[in-house]
């Protein structure tokens, strides 16, 4: 039973209950020392183990009750997708790194979504940004943040990647949107396509997470304007931005 509930993030339940159940341990080894034999005493450590053990078992239930509340609020409904504050919560943190990171920025914009939804309806919209976002987790690593930024936007930030990396990854959800065909609650199949927006950030120089965040939404804007159903890359140069096709 312990083992079932234990909060995946160690707790200060958790060290209480090995606390208690080392001590029952203890108590029940030299248990007829203390107990001098005799029946009602035994019986009295008995009673206090009982109790003890179920203290702190109530208080791990608890929390990892609390662990997997706080666990949906940083979730989005829909996509199960980290949401727009876990996010930069979570991003913000690498900023605070004493040693400077590289890591990039992606953004994820579908294309002509309205029209899906005009199409098709609304639970058909959803319909595919749920498959969006699988897609998404399928392509990410568990270092990553993937959550989505808000209606059909998505962001993610790749932890440790280099520019070829991050032109590899971002290309990747292009392709297999274009590909890709969803089936509809009422059979009919609709597809979609998005465009991806990125930038990355160096290890030793360059901008913070919010920074490298507008340049990747920059590099989106211009993926939507150079025709949309692509990726593009904000680059650093003299001019302040260049777009370069992926
Ligand atoms: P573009 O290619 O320029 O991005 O065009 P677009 O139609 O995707 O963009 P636009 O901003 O015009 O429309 C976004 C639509 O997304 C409008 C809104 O109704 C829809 N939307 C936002 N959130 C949800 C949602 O949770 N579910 C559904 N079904 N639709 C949503
Ligand atoms: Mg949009
Ligand atoms: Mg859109």
């Amino acid at each position: 039973m312990i083992v079932r509930v234990l909060p995946r993030q160690p707790a200060r339940a958790s060290l209480v209950t090995a606390g208690l159940i080392g001590a029952m341990s203890t108590l029940a080894a030299i248990q007829p020392l203390l107990a001098g034999g005799g029946h009602a005493g035994m019986l009295m450590i008995d009673a206090l183990c009982i109790v003890a053990t179920t203290i702190g078992y109530l208080s791990m239930v608890d929390a990892r009750r609390r662990y997997a509340a706080s666990e949906r609020a940083r979730r989005d409904g829909l996509t199960g997708l980290y949401t727009k504050s876990a996010f930069f919560e979570m991003a913000d943190q690498i900023d605070r790194h004493t040693e400077p990171v590289a890591y990039a920025m992606v953004m994820i914009d579908l294309d002509h979504f309205k029209s899906i939804n005009d199409s098709f309806g609304h639970a058909a919209g959803d319909t595919v940004l749920e498959q969006t976002a699988q897609l998404i987790a399928r392509s990410v690593r568990l270092t990553d943040i993937a959550a989505r930024y808000g209606g059909e936007e998505f962001c993610i930030l790749l932890r440790d990647c280099g520019a070829e990396e991050a032109a590899r990854f971002a290309e990747r959800p292009v392709a297999e949107a274009s590909q890709l065909t969803v089936r509809l609650r009422d059979n009919r199949m609709a597809s979609f396509t998005m465009s991806v927006g990125y930038a990355c950030r160096g290890g030793s120089t360059g901008d913070g997470v919010r920074a490298t965040f507008e340049r990747a939404d920059q590099a989106l804007y211009l993926a939507k304007r150079a025709g949309r159903n692509r990726a593009l890359q904000a680059i650093f140069t003299d001019s302040p931005l260049v777009e370069q096709v992926c």
